[in-house]
């Protein structure tokens, strides 16, 4: 983390988990375990768009901001079962995960797709939490950079300068979500470090240094000191540690010290 130059964010992927009835309960339990919140520190939480309101709503003085997971490229019209930009901050939504993983493997997501969205969310003053990362397979074919600075590049394609210190990449190596293995920090820190290196080559080196890049992977509340303690991790994007109020407030704690 570097908390002068750029924003340290906590994020929660509740996925497809939770109901919006347990969301009063979640935040009551999260804010009674949490020791405080820093100025440059953000706690969030993306949840599936029926809960974004009830979440909204427990968050209510704004301590936690709140997140959807996916939207639309569009930004109207007759996409059945599609969601918009205007839609989610016209109730008060902040953040978007785009390009997890999951969209990409099980939805047929693609870079081309992912920047479309990265410019949808960014039009519409959402922050987009833009997902990159390699599968077991293309780490062991040693091609992990390469890869991820090709994500980076096509979701931030046609991005300006401006737009791009709102955006936050997370490094999530496919391989590590919802597995229970985790990058070492230190690998975590070298790819999230050759992201920053590319932003820096696409912008310059002050607008690289104000983008704030996530690692998520099996980040629970064992392992988020180490990976936070690392230069270049400026918070995690954290799936199932983030179900259990006791255990992702362990991790805002941490990054809040
Ligand atoms: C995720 O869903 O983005 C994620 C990192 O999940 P987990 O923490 O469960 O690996």
């Amino acid at each position: 983390m570097n908390r002068d130059k750029r924003k340290t964010i906590i994020a929660g992927n509740w996925k497809m988990n939770m109901l919006a009835s347990g969301a009063e309960a979640y935040a009551n339990d999260l804010l009674s375990n949490v020791s405080g919140f820093e100025a440059w520190c953000e706690a969030v939480i993306c949840a599936p768009y029926p809960l974004l309101s009830a979440v909204r709503d427990a968050f209510r003085g704004g301590a936690v901001a709140v997140g959807a997971q996916n939207m639309s490229e569009h930004e109207s019209g007759a996409y059945t079962g599609e969601v918009s930009a205007a839609q989610l901050t016209d109730i008060g939504i902040g953040y978007v995960i785009i390009g997890h993983s999951e969209r990409r493997a099980l939805f047929g997501e693609t870079d081309e797709k992912v920047n479309k969205k990265v410019h949808a969310a960014l039009n519409s003053s959402l922050i987009p939490i833009i997902c990159v990362g390699e599968s077991l397979e293309q780490r062991e074919l040693g091609i992990t950079f390469d890869l991820v600075a090709m994500q980076v590049k096509t979701a931030l394609f046609g991005v300006s300068k401006d737009f791009v210190s709102r955006a936050v990449i997370a490094y999530e190596p496919v391989w590590a979500i919802g597995t229970g293995k985790t990058a070492t920090p230190e690998d975590a820190q070298a790819v999230c470090k050759a992201i920053r290196d590319v932003i820096g080559g696409l912008y310059d080196a002050d607008t690289a240094e104000s983008v704030s890049i996530l690692y998520g992977g099996s980040m629970n509340d064992k392992n988020a000191a180490e990976l936070l303690s690392m230069q270049d991790i400026d918070g995690g994007l954290i799936g199932g540690a983030s179900l259990k109020p006791e255990s992702f407030s362990v991790i805002i704690n941490a990054a809040n010290r």
